[in-house]
């Protein structure tokens, strides 16, 4: 993956973002890592792919989010977890602009992705995208073919040398290639729920992203495809990183390194991140009583 080169984005400079309150212009000062939590230290040699600073999100005049500071560490995965209406999916959506296009969305604060600010001033929302690819809950192919929905996106950036090649090569890394192989040109709608899902995943993986955001990626899937997805996500974080939304706690346990833990803030009911650590700890011995209600079912 070459390093993203902002120089290279779209629009002039100081161009205002639709939706955005506060633009960062100036050139972003880099920030320490952060000191070693809970005891581990060895994650915190890994580069932050994320650094995020003081991301608030509203729709209209309502505020989905709170305040929140955290980092997303290069390979790992990391889950978002917390009841419904935390705001995990909002937070999910703001880490590739996929919030955008929503009437009376705003974001203040800062999102850094390898110290580039996602909202500044000219960043390329496509290039944005490709770099930080997202699957949805539900299996979303188009109604093509197998091949033509992996193939969809590299043809759209311009990337059609080698075609074959890159199909076959998302198709493996979304452990499907072996179950697809002989029937390319069949309809991706023909394909079972679980085998939908990793195709959605070969789509993403086309366009060679560094990061994937997987929003619920196996809760309209059964218990075998589930796991399936489970497994993919332990041999694709080698190649990239994950964030991942799930309201399954025991996946969020088996699957991720780091959990961001958010709940609804009180009175207030804006999503706020209550805690952030690794996952033993979170499971184990979270330090805030609400982590610990909520991840022992006592609340949520
Ligand atoms: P979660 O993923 O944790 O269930 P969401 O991020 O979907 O939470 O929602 C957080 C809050 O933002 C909720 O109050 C929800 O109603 C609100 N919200 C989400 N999407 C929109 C939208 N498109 N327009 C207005 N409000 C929204």
């Amino acid at each position: 993956m070459t390093p993203w080169d902002p120089s290279a984005e779209a629009g002039p400079p100081g161009q205002s973002v639709p939706g955005r309150v506060r633009i960062q212009t100036e050139p972003v000062t880099p920030i320490q890592p952060l000191p070693a939590r809970n005891g581990n230290a060895t994650k915190f040699a890994r580069e932050s792919v994320f650094e995020i600073r003081d991301m608030a999100v509203y729709y209209g005049d309502s505020q989905a989010l709170g305040w929140t500071s955290l980092d997303v560490y290069e390979h790992l995965v990391t889950a978002v977890i917390g009841p419904s209406g935390c705001g995990k999916s909002t937070f999910i959506r703001s880490l590739n602009r996929m919030n955008d296009s929503i009437s009376g969305f705003r974001i203040d604060g800062q999102v850094l992705y390898h110290g580039h600010d996602v909202y500044g001033a000219g960043v390329n929302r496509v290039e944005v995208r490709r770099r930080i690819g997202m699957v949805f809950q539900k299996p979303n192919p188009f109604p093509k073919s197998i091949y033509d929905n992996v193939a969809w996106a590299p043809r759209n950036l311009g990337m059609r040398d080698e075609l074959d090649e890159r199909v076959e090569r998302a198709l493996t890394q979304a452990a499907l290639w072996d179950e697809v192989k002989d029937r390319l040109r069949d309809s991706a709608l023909g394909l079972s729920g679980g085998q939908q899902q990793r195709l959605c995943i070969a789509r993403a993986i086309a366009v060679e992203p560094d990061v994937l955001l997987l929003d619920e990626p196996a809760s309209a899937l059964d218990p075998i495809a589930t796991a399936s997805i489970e497994e993919l996500m332990h041999t694709l974080k080698h190649r990239y990183t994950i964030v991942i939304v799930t309201h399954n706690m025991q996946q969020a346990a088996r699957v991720a390194d780091e959990v961001a833990f958010f709940s609804l803030d009180g009175t207030s009911r804006v999503g706020t991140l209550i805690e952030y650590a690794d996952t033993q700890t979170i499971f184990r011995s979270p330090r805030d009583t609400r982590t610990r209600d909520y991840v022992t079912g006592q609340f949520g």
